[in-house]
């Protein structure tokens, strides 16, 4: 494997400017830790018996709260961007699996819309693209975030071909478009056009994503489409070449019914590049597979096809059973990745069993650990004792490094949540002397987990290569850090 670390060059700024932008992500940092306090308080509220109103209440601290943090968290990562303080780390990357991952982190807000939601990967596109894959999702998610947002009826699509050297990455909506007069506005800061109505959001996220862009040597476009609606091509340079493939559904005929726009484009996209052949909505025949959403009875019981695949959304799946009593021969859950789409055409003969169906394992009861915090903000630690204190752990609470590993000198710890800011001996330097401590008398390594408030993944994997075992950003949410406490603990 190749891996590149390629420095991005700052962009050149007036000193004016870059004072800004330094003042901003100081700011940010400090909005961040007192919200924290707020939102984790309010989660811990939640937990108590409320009555309808003051949980009607909460809920809206809770998500004004939430808000302001994603805001701030643009905040940070655009002045990052602005004083040049990030690296572009190219690596082979999965274009599939990436794509897929983004479309399936977008959906359920997608379905909750009532869109739907699609995506198609040519055979073209080779199976790794040289690309940096933290800022290539973060790109996408951002692109597809806005389709899903500004989408008020019908579907988004993502699209990846490759032409004349280069990948596009087409994110398709059926939303408003943008006026040509704004198309180059919108990659500018704190740029919003058109109704925004009620969409949350800042203006920053495609500034940020045109930057890292450029960074990569690729470039973002905005289009409309013909029949109403945004394309978003994001076009990044490729060398590598595809494999052949084989077209596992060829000889199949397919109809569709009851998808639209870009989620449908999509899967006909898929099943052509299989091989199969697909009927116009209109057009006469008989088909060996209908795909179908669960619209409308008469087209199961009486199909123009041999059989009948039901197609669901993850929230429908308590519908399946009787789906299935229905006489359908499988099922597909939105959004439906390609491979799962030809498992299923191919093996819709025999009836899929409704019990396949993944069920969230249970969490195992968990033994009571003894987990010491090195915190000196007192609201951070009453929250942390509080979670870790419901699923039933001990907590030992100290207020820098150095009264960490005092105190770990003395007693054994299951675990220890270090802060990265404390006065006097701070995270990464206790966590340094502990490393050390511990190769020195050969004794047992004691996991750590930093709790830090700066998201950016530069961080986390710098505290991994001084020694932590894992990194949670504030606002921890008290099941998150329950679940990463036991895991660091029993591995
Ligand atoms: P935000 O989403 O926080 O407003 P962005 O920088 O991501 O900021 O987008 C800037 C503006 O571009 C949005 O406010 C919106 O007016 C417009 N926009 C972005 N994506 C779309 C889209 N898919 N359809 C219509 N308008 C869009």
């Amino acid at each position: 494997m190749t891996q590149a670390v390629r420095k991005f060059e700052p962009v050149t700024l007036a000193p004016a400017e870059s004072a800004k932008a330094r003042f901003l992500a100081h700011v940010s940092h400090e909005v961040r830790t007192p919200m924290n306090g707020v939102l984790g308080m309010a989660k811990l509220l939640a937990d108590t018996p409320l009555t309808p109103e003051q949980r009607s209440y909460l809920e809206a601290i809770l998500q004004s709260g939430s808000l302001l943090m994603g805001l701030m968290d643009e905040l940070i990562n655009y002045s990052a961007i602005e004083i040049g303080r990030f690296d572009i780390a190219m690596k082979p990357v999965d274009l599939r699996t990436l794509v897929d991952a983004v479309v399936e982190l977008s959906a359920p807000k997608a379905h909750e819309k009532g869109l739907g939601i699609g995506v198609f990967v040519s055979p073209d596109v080779p199976e790794h693209i040289q690309t940096d894959p933290l800022r290539l999702q973060q790109i996408l998610i951002n692109l597809v975030h806005n389709a899903v947002k500004f989408t008020p009826s019908g579907s988004v699509g993502v699209f990846c071909e490759v032409t004349d050297g280069q990948v596009h990455i087409r994110v398709s909506d059926t939303g408003p478009g943008i006026a040509k007069s704004d198309q180059l506005r919108i990659f500018k800061e704190f740029e919003r056009v058109g109704d925004t109505g009620a969409a949350p959001g800042s203006g920053l996220g495609l500034a940020i994503a045109l930057k890292l862009t450029e960074a990569m040597g690729g470039a973002i476009t905005q289009t409309n489409r013909a029949n109403g609606g945004s394309d978003f091509i994001l076009s990044l340079p490729v060398t590598e070449k595809a494999e052949m493939h084989n077209q596992s559904l060829s000889g199949q005929t397919i109809r569709l019914h009851g998808l639209d726009g870009p989620e449908r484009d999509a899967m006909i996209a898929t099943l052509k590049s299989q091989g199969a052949f697909v009927l116009e909505p209109h057009q006469a025949g008989f088909a060996d597979i209908l795909i179908t959403a669960p619209v409308d009875e008469k087209t199961n019981k009486s199909p123009n096809a041999k059989r009948s695949i039901v197609l669901i959304t993850p929230a429908a799946r308590g519908s399946l059973d009787a789906l299935m009593a229905d006489g359908y021969a499988g099922y597909l859950v939105r959004p439906v990745r390609a491979t799962t789409l030809e498992r299923v055409i191919n093996g819709a003969h025999t009836a899929t069993n409704v019990s396949r169906i993944a069920i969230a394992p249970r969490l195992q009861a968990s033994r009571s650990l003894h987990v010491l915090i090195a915190e000196d903000n007192q609201i951070n630690a009453l929250l942390v004792t509080a979670a870790l204190g419901r699923a039933g752990h001990r907590v030992t609470h100290v207020t820098d490094g150095a009264a960490a590993l005092a105190a770990m000198a003395d007693t054994k710890f299951s675990l220890v949540l270090m802060d990265l800011h404390m006065p006097g001996m701070d995270g990464p330097e206790a966590i340094s002397h502990l490393r050390r401590i511990e190769d020195e008398t050969g004794a047992k390594r004691t996991p750590v987990i930093v709790l830090t408030a700066d998201a950016r993944a530069e961080i986390a994997t710098a505290m991994k290569a001084i020694g932590a075992d894992s990194v949670l950003s504030k606002p921890v949410d008290p099941r998150a850090l329950t679940m990463a406490c036991e895991k660091v603990s029993n591995s």
